[in-house]
């Protein structure tokens, strides 16, 4: 056990870990493996959720013997009714950008989707669970900056990320010197997992590639509705380019 999981362990009855089945988390969760008694793995199935994640989440309760509790959400239900989410949201495919517009694609942005459908359930458990600590494997270098940096409290809840100041490559030596399991798209270039199988958003994941190959009429579905997205966009970008065309 590190210094500071046993400090964790030391102060908090009730500690979570947040599991996604990304490389990262498995790598973070092989770190505190001998803490397993004492916290209880969360699982966020988005309804849409990746069959190779799955297997990845099945391999490590099977070598590490314990079983996650399974939050369950419905992604596809909620974008059926707010809109598919994109990474550039065009006015015009907002409801109330609809009513006006008459654009017939609902659209929403990653977050809010996200927010919805894996942070929010995640959150809401966690209150009802009781815990004050939460464990999970986010690097420094994922984002440019962090809502909540490892060690800091939030409403709370303290958050502890073992793998805080690692890098990527360190990430991948970690899981072969340790046989973990790691989804098959990482080894085709994705940077990422995301956690739906046909999300439309999170476009700097780099799935694409593996999702043609494995998931042919996923795939094919999924690009009719990028489309959608594309042509919605279309509209508000000539007319920012308009804008920016204007001159005096
Ligand atoms: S991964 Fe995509 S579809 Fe799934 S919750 Fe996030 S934005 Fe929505």
């Amino acid at each position: 056990m590190t210094d500071g999981a046993a400090d964790l362990f030391g102060r908090h009855e009730r500690v979570a870990f947040q599991l996604s089945g990304g490389r990262d988390s498995v790598a973070a969760l092989h770190v505190l493996r001998r803490c397993l008694p004492r916290m209880t793995v969360y699982f966020t199935d988005s309804g849409d959720v990746w069959p190779e994640t799955l297997v990845v989440l099945h391999m490590l309760e099977q070598r590490f013997g314990f079983r996650a509790v399974r939050i369950q959400s419905d992604a596809p239900g909620w974008r059926a009714r707010h809109g598919d989410p994109t990474d550039v949201l065009p006015v015009c495919a907002t409801p109330l950008g609809q009513m006006v517009s008459g654009c017939p694609t609902r659209l929403c942005t990653r977050y809010e989707c996200c927010w919805n459908n894996l942070m929010l359930p995640m959150h809401q458990r966690m209150l009802a669970d009781g815990i004050t600590c939460i464990v999970r494997g986010v690097r420094h270098g994922d984002y440019q900056t962090h809502p909540v940096r490892s060690g800091q409290e939030d409403g709370g809840i303290q958050a502890y990320y073992p793998i805080w100041d690692w890098d990527e490559p360190q990430v991948d030596a970690y899981l072969e010197e340790h046989a973990l399991p790691r989804a098959p798209w990482y080894e085709q270039g994705a940077r990422h997992g995301s956690d739906c199988l046909t999300c439309t958003a999170w476009w700097d994941d780099g799935r694409q590639a593996y999702m043609r190959r494995h998931h042919p009429q996923a795939w094919q579905a999924l690009r009719v509705r990028l489309s959608a997205i594309r042509q919605a966009l279309a509209g508000d970008l000539a007319l920012l380019e308009e804008q920016l065309a204007s001159r005096g």
